[in-house]
């Protein structure tokens, strides 16, 4: 069987699978639960053979946040994973448990794989996943492969630059996406949090719309500069955003919509993510089938 990780800073979850991809079973618990990365392995290990009974774990796929080596398997400066070291071989730690191949990922790269395999993109070789929750990222689909860049890092949508004189960014650079769009960045012009602000949009709050609609139309910005540079068939946007998608899909498509130089035979679908909560488990069991 396959086993699949889906990391993040709050919750640890993971899913055994069929060598088809059929989810068989998952289990989830606190990330700050679990204290060290070593406890986390441990628990990773005990929870797969638990769901796998006397099956065989034969790979592992697992996704994490933030930058990391997907050769070496290295997790690299961990931003939501508080007291973790700053460079983590959990790639390596995971296979000397489980004594199986670790395929490791960005979770929005394997995003983007769960989604072209089993949600919005089948059957699109160029494609383009976008996150937008607390973060903003993305994950390329190009030729049918993920594209990671040399370093692991392509796609990082939410540092696109938009105007250099613009807010400063935690990156340390001005008008980035994030600077105008993240969930720090609304709840920092808001004066409360993300969450409250769009819920207080789709409850029609004209201030709280009006910063939405703001944020939404500066993430539109950043798909037109990644249609631009890529080409993609399809954008398909996931995160939290997804919620709350009859106020931004109009703001998101404007600035592909309204570029002359974008012609309408090339413009790209833009689309909502199919697989919702589930992506994170279903990109990392699918990475490693893809990997096999
Ligand atoms: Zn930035």
């Amino acid at each position: 069987m396959i086993a699949g990780i889906d990391l993040g800073g709050t919750q640890v979850r993971i899913a055994v699978a069929d060598p088809d991809g059929t989810v068989r079973g998952v289990a989830k618990a606190r990330t700050p639960d679990l204290g060290d990365p070593a406890g986390m392995v441990a628990w990773c290990l005990a929870n797969a053979r638990r769901l796998a009974g006397e099956h065989e774990i034969e790979s592992i796929g697992i996704g994490v946040p933030g930058p990391c080596d997907f050769r070496t398997g290295v997790l690299v400066n961990p931003p939501n994973l508080e007291g973790w070291p700053p460079l983590l071989p959990l790639g390596p730690m995971l296979s000397e448990a489980f004594g199986s191949p670790v395929y490791l990922g960005n979770d929005a790269d394997l995003a983007a794989v769960g989604e072209h395999r089993r949600g919005a993109g089948r059957g699109v070789d160029d494609l383009a996943y976008v996150t937008w929750s607390t973060g903003i990222g993305s994950g390329l689909i190009l030729n049918g492969h993920l594209y990671s860049g040399s370093h692991g890092s392509a796609g990082e949508l939410g540092h696109m630059v938009l105007d250099p004189d613009g807010p400063l960014c935690f990156c340390g650079m001005r008008g980035c996406t994030e600077a105008y769009a993240s969930g720090h960045s609304i709840a920092r012009d808001a004066g409360r949090p993300a969450s409250e602000v769009f819920a207080a949009a789709r409850g029609g709050e004209p201030a709280a719309l009006a910063i939405v609609e703001r944020a939404a139309s500066k993430v539109g910005l950043a798909l037109l500069n990644l249609v631009n540079l890529v080409d993609p068939e399809l954008i398909v946007m996931g995160g939290g955003i997804t919620e709350s998608w009859g106020l931004v899909e109009a703001r998101l498509a404007a600035p592909i919509l309204e570029s002359p130089f974008v012609t309408a035979n090339r413009r790209p679908r833009l689309v909502r993510a199919e697989l919702g909560t589930e992506v994170g488990l279903v990109g990392a069991v699918e990475w490693a089938r893809a990997r096999e």
